[in-house]
């Protein structure tokens, strides 16, 4: 490693912590006296999501993110709680071991999560990502939820 000022190798550590997933070290050159940090991370494995139309795309937590803000809007639902379920949501995709998920499977997923924040945000998300038959089906699904 370099100096990213000067460019010369001797660079000491001033302090090292462990963070999520990885370290995190607070640097300083001994030659101009920059100081820097540099993150330290497990490598994971970038998940794949099937889409409904064969394509693919690479997950993105941001996108899941939107899809439960969106069914969340003017909802008595906290940011962290938003931030929670879409963690919990990366995590059991990843539970699975595979690198391929499929949009279903996200979907499922965010489902469960929004059921248990929010019934009305649940409704909402159900109504936009899947496609009820009938208003018979949608007033099926808002009875089961109520039981
Ligand atoms: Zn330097």
């Amino acid at each position: 490693m370099v100096c990213p000022q000067c460019q010369q190798s001797d660079i000491a550590v001033l302090e090292k912590r462990d963070i999520e997933g990885g370290v995190r070290r607070r640097r300083v050159c001994n030659g101009c006296q920059h100081r820097f940090t540099t993150y330290e991370r497990v490598e994971i494995p970038q998940l794949v999501v099937l889409k409904r139309d064969g394509g693919r795309e690479h997950y993105n937590e941001e996108k899941v993110k939107r899809g439960i803000e969106v069914s969340c809007k003017n909802r008595p639902v906290q940011p962290e709680q938003i931030d929670n379920a879409v963690e919990n949501v990366t995590r059991k995709l990843r539970q699975g071991d595979n690198e391929v998920v499929s949009t279903n499977q996200v979907g499922e997923l965010v489902l469960e999560e929004l059921l248990a924040l929010d019934k009305i945000a649940y409704l909402r998300f159900v109504s936009v990502h899947r496609c009820f038959a009938d208003v018979e089906a949608f007033k099926k699904e808002i009875q089961r939820i109520n039981n």
